[in-house]
């Protein structure tokens, strides 16, 4: 193997078995007075079959990767694995132990600060690890999001298209073995710095989720992601047994520029369109109702264009500028292709 082996204190990425250990992530202040806050890792190797890194807790507020992973670290044996699974459960560790998007010992957020800094705050360290250690190990990557104590999406895979035929090939065939209801494309120039702009520079395919959200679990989701994630492991060759027969139709949704619906008022959002609801332009998708000027009636909202309703907002509270809803462009079964793909 020519690839640099990563040096992270008490894993040989070389040995069979199971090994877990900790990031050594250097900071210390008043509360981390240890010098080190440790992020979760285990590596389970059963061959010289296919490498798959598989990350949770980006974000420290989305809960469902968090628990599956744990899960599987425990419930795999390494000889069912033809190849190596790394796997990071909680992998901004201060931002998991908050219960925040980001973390009050830099403010960061992971998902933006691609390729890092190895001599930077926590968030940077584990940046640099993710990007220069642990992507150039990787044959398949995947980051499993939801939408946080902020927002609620429909359960999806989410990915960004192409950037080559055989990279979106790759992405289309992982969104559907792992086969939870929606995959949401986005445009990859709205996250830079994100681990999935990351693996599409390095040639790794990637998919990451957004499975609900609201700060919790929803047990159904939970166990549709459990399913998809063996089903998925099966599909990129690394668990025999292969993947699940039982797949029902992915549906393709697309957030563009023209999908937010921004408040310009602050106040009391009230939706007025379910998760997953199909809307027709101009339909009214929420209100926001003022607090304390007791004659002003509520300001209403409309889709900007025909689509899905695939984000939600959660907290009622809103200020200027809060996103209130996210309408995406319904493709139905069928991905989106051709101008997809940049080349
Ligand atoms: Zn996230």
């Amino acid at each position: 193997m020519s690839l640099r082996i990563p040096r992270i204190p008490g894993v040989d990425f070389l040995a069979a078995g199971k090994q877990l250990s900790y990031l050594e992530i250097e900071h210390s202040d008043n509360a981390h007075d240890a010098a080190v806050i440790p992020s979760p890792i285990a590596v389970l190797s059963g061959g010289t079959g296919p490498t798959v890194l598989l990350i949770a807790g980006t974000h420290g507020d989305e809960y469902e990767g968090q628990i599956l992973l744990q899960e599987l670290i425990r419930s795999i044996d390494p000889d069912e694995l033809t190849g190596r699974l790394i796997v990071l459960p909680a992998l901004n560790i201060a931002a998991v132990r908050e219960g925040r998007r980001v973390a009050s010992v830099d403010g960061v957020n992971l998902n933006r600060a691609l390729p890092g800094n190895a001599g930077g705050g926590p968030a940077e360290q584990i940046a640099s690890i993710v990007a220069e250690d642990l992507i150039p190990l990787a044959d398949f990557v995947m980051d499993i999001h939801s939408g946080g104590i902020a927002s609620e999406y429909v359960p999806s895979a989410f990915v960004y298209p192409g950037p080559t035929q055989e990279l979106w090939a790759e992405k289309t065939a992982a969104v559907a073995a792992f086969n939870v209801p929606y995959s949401v494309v986005v445009k990859p120039m709205l996250k830079s710095g994100s681990i999935s702009g990351a693996a599409d520079r390095a040639g790794v395919p990637m998919i990451s989720t957004e499975l609900g959200g609201r700060g919790t679990v929803s047990l159904w989701i939970l166990d549709r992601a459990r399913k998809g994630l063996r089903s998925l492991l099966g599909h990129w060759g690394l668990l025999t047994g292969g993947p699940s027969p039982e797949r029902s139709a992915v549906r393709w949704v697309e957030l563009t520029s023209r999908s937010p619906v921004n408040s310009t008022m602050a106040g009391l959002f009230e939706p007025t369109v379910e998760l997953g609801q199909c809307v027709t332009a101009g339909d009214i998708v929420a209100r926001v109702h003022s607090v304390e000027e007791l004659d002003r009636p509520p300001k209403e909202f409309f889709a900007p264009i025909d689509g899905v309703v695939a984000i939600v907002r959660h907290p009622a509270p809103v200020n200027v500028g809060t996103t209130l809803v996210n309408i995406a462009v319904d493709h139905g079964t069928n991905h989106p292709e051709g101008n997809y793909v940049t080349s």
